[in-house]
């Protein structure tokens, strides 16, 4: 329907479609995970930020208790009312939008007397390549009918909000680092975000000032196994942390792997190191970065990887050889990032080099007989915003 999707042209597709003017238009961002990989639902640390690519929302009230929904990324549209907000009435994407609806009321946001809604979707977040775009359009509704219905919901209201949506309207079950990033990312920052303190901190990264380039190489490939693995680790960090007698791996420490190594299974074991030892290094990425510089973080990210490939078992023969392509082209440091299987890489490489890099990762997956990888660069953007 659209192809560079801005503000502009989103309000104007709302008034093609809908024969009248949106009230406004909201947008949110996508996101990409620099370190902190399945440590959020083991109530852990990560280290995401926002990216410049946004899905908008532009939207206007109705008078009725339905709420329409069309996307630029989608075929058909989709409508709901009010009095039928049930996960069991959800239909494939639209369960992102209805959910967030279903999920404010969850938590205790009143229906009674509420207004529907007509909600026109554009983004530029490509969808399931690992850069959230189902954050982005939780939290792109979210923030819309936060502002139209005027409930004042706070943002950290909001992240629980669209979790609630991801996890129980669309039965994903994820922790909530998408959604935060999402709501809490600034320009230039990384967001530092504590799960069990309920803290989102931005810290600014200076990759620009430092002339660094932030590549993200999505590898499009998407093993099958994807959604059953990171049920199969969520257990697994569940079973490591019933065994260790804590109610959660964060309760852990690289003090503790001693004791771990006697108490769990090799594999349990394994996932149990990689949780605390990604821990203790973003901790050290969010340190590092603001004493040292950016450049000093590459080691934490191919520490980050290695435990992945591993301990946690989540890579893939596509994913190591881009980041193995990346160090070897003199990425300062690459890392899968987001639950693995597929998905992305990311490479921190001088601006110089950012060309460099990326034909040879072409270069390399095309002699490994890989289809072509989609390789581009990301900046720390904003978070979920009104524009118009
Ligand atoms: P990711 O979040 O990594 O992109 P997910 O599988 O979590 O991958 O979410 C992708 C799904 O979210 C899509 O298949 C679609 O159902 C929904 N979605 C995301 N963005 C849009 C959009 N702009 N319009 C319609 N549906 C969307
Ligand atoms: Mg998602």
């Amino acid at each position: 329907m659209i192809d560079i999707p801005s503000p502009q042209t989103t309000a104007a597709a709302f008034e093609d479609h809908y024969a009248r003017p949106a009230a406004g238009v909201w947008s949110a961002p996508g996101r990409v995970n620099l370190i902190g990989e399945h440590t959020d639902y083991n109530d852990g640390l990560v280290f995401p930020f926002a990216i410049e690519r946004r899905t908008w929302a532009a939207v206007a009230p109705r008078e009725d208790r339905i709420i329409r929904v069309r996307s630029g990324a989608m075929p058909d549209a989709a409508e709901i009312s009010l009095d039928e907000l049930d996960p069991a009435n959800f239909e494939d994407w639209s369960a992102y939008v209805f959910g967030v609806f279903w999920a404010m009321r969850e938590r205790g946001v009143s229906l009674d007397g509420r207004t529907g809604f007509d909600i026109l979707l554009t983004s530029d977040v490509p969808l399931g390549a690992g850069l959230s775009s189902s954050a982005a359009i939780e939290c792109a509704v979210a923030v819309a009918v936060n502002d139209l219905w005027e409930l004042g919901l706070s943002r950290r209201e909001l992240i629980y909000v669209c979790q609630l949506a991801e996890n129980g309207a669309v039965g994903a079950p994820t922790g909530n680092m998408d959604q935060t990033a999402s709501l809490m990312g600034e320009d230039g920052h990384a967001v530092l975000i504590d799960v069990e303190a309920e803290t989102a901190v931005p810290v600014p990264v200076h990759f620009g000032d430092e002339g660094l380039s932030l590549l993200v190489i999505d590898t499009r490939v998407h093993h099958s196994h994807a959604t059953g693995g990171y049920g199969e680790r969520r257990a697994s960090c569940e079973l490591g942390a019933r065994l260790m007698g804590v109610p959660t791996l964060r309760k852990l420490t690289e003090a503790d792997l001693e004791r771990a190594a006697e108490v769990l299974d090799d594999v349990t074991f394994r996932r149990v190191r990689h949780i605390v030892t990604e821990n203790a290094r973003v901790a050290r990425t969010a340190q590092v970065v603001q004493e040292e510089g950016p450049h000093r973080i590459g080691d934490l990210l191919v520490a980050s990887h290695a435990s992945m490939r591993d301990d946690f078992e989540i890579s893939c023969p596509e994913l190591d050889l881009a980041v193995e392509t990346a160090l070897a082209a003199g990425a300062v440091g690459a890392r899968m990032t987001g639950g693995g299987f597929g998905g992305a890489a990311i490479a921190l490489v001088d601006e110089s080099k950012a060309a460099e890099v990326s034909d040879d990762v072409d270069k390399a997956f095309a002699a490994a007989g890989y289809g072509a990888p989609h390789v581009f660069i990301v900046t720390p953007s904003q978070g979920a915003r009104r524009d118009a």
